[in-house]
């Protein structure tokens, strides 16, 4: 599609989308939201600082323990998000570091290992700084409020137990974790929810939709939503005369739930079964993880052989390719030449019903 892949970190990321942004004042930092209250025209919210701010709507991209989604669940009929407010787990945990360059490990390589209840990912990014996952079971699924919150002597207990782990020939646990300088240890909590929106609040991203990071996918789907909410905020505001009442907005909010959701669903329960092939989990998952690899697998491995050559001729990076190019697209925005240069990259908007990423339904039957 004419981009090479790249590894980036978040901060660097956020930077260059801050600096793009013509009207910085319209961001607020250190904003912590706590109440949102539900007007007659529009809503108001409530800071810890004791701020607050009105509008006609509320977007909660405020992650995985989004504060908008529990006061949108609070508004909402109970019987609605009952199941919701229960949906969230966590069966793994991940260590995410950053380490200084090591001596013989070469720019753009990448390293994978699958092991019991263990999978790695090192990737060696610009100045052969080497970043890396380590994925690890839980020894129990965890539901909604029980999922750990790990502290840093809960995440050095854990990387003494793999202290000779090696993401690489000659590259270690202890190695890494002496030279890191960025370092995390998170549950990865996986979450599908039915209700994204309720009057005028509604939510995208990780608070609406979580996976596991082994398939490095659920920043993308953030950014996803937020294009496909643009675009239908943008044709309800051209057609609507300036109406935003409750009605045309409660309309539009559903239509981007209605125009997302599968898309996201696919993109949580694959996360899932890669993690769970990845870890061996089960007989299930290490026959399928060695026997019919999902293409992720293989792409990261850097193979390119034909998958699952008996069902159909698709490679892992035609995969990788068919996943993007069913992606949304900012409708007022023309394509980048980049991109249209390029034959997979469709020229046509798509129907959402087949904005699926490709082959999700072939893997699902196998949960
Ligand atoms: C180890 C790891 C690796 C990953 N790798 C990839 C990858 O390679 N590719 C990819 O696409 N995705 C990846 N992801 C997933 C990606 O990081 C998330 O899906 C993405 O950050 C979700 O974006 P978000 O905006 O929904 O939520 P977040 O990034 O969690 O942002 C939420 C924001 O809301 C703020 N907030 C929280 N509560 C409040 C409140 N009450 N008031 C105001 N603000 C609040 C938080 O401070 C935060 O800034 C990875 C995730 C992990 C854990």
């Amino acid at each position: 599609m004419g981009y090479g892949l790249g590894i980036f970190e978040r901060q660097r990321f956020l930077r260059l989308l801050h600096g793009q942004l013509r009207n910085k004042e319209k961001i607020h930092l250190k904003k912590r939201v706590m109440t949102i209250i539900d007007g007659q025209d529009s809503m108001l919210v409530k800071c810890a600082d004791g701020s607050s701010y009105t509008g006609h709507i509320v977007v909660g991209t405020d992650g995985i323990h989004s504060r908008v989604r529990t006061e949108m669940q609070c508004l909402a009929p109970p019987d609605l998000v009952l199941k919701d407010k229960t949906s969230i787990t966590a069966e793994y945990v991940s260590f995410f570091g950053t380490s200084k360059a090591i001596p013989g490990l070469k720019e753009g390589e990448g390293h994978t290992v699958f092991d019991l209840d263990h999978s790695s990912l090192l990737f060696v990014g610009s100045g052969h700084i080497p970043q890396w996952f380590f994925v690890t079971k839980l020894d129990k699924k965890y539901y909604g409020d029980e999922i750990p919150r790990f502290t840093r002597e809960d995440m050095e207990k854990k990387a003494l137990e793999y202290e000779d782990f090696q993401f690489c020939e000659g590259v270690t646990m202890s190695q890494l974790m002496s030279t890191t300088t960025q370092l995390s240890y998170v549950a990865l909590e996986e979450a599908n929810h039915e209700v994204w929106t309720h009057r005028r609040i509604v939510c995208l991203g990780d608070s609406i939709h979580k996976m596991t990071p082994n398939y490095g996918q659920g920043g993308n789907q953030a950014i996803e939503g937020a294009a496909v909410l643009t675009n239908c905020l943008r044709k309800m505001l051209d057609t609507g005369n300036g109406d935003v009442s409750l009605e045309k907005i409660e309309k539009t909010l559903l239509k981007y739930q209605r125009l997302r959701g599968k898309r996201a669903e696919s993109f949580v329960k694959m996360s899932g079964i890669i993690t769970r092939d990845e870890a061996l989990a089960t007989l299930k998952h290490t026959l399928r993880f060695l026997y019919f690899p999902l293409p992720s697998s293989e792409w990261m491995a850097g193979k390119s052989r034909t998958w699952l050559s008996k069902r159909s001729t698709l490679t892992g990076a035609d995969f990788q390719t068919k996943m993007y190019s069913t992606a949304p697209v900012l409708d007022h925005l023309p394509i980048p030449p980049r991109l249209t240069a390029y034959k997979s990259w469709r020229t046509k908007p798509m129907k959402p019903e087949a904005a699926k990423p490709p082959r999700a339904q072939w893997v699902i039957p196998f949960l």
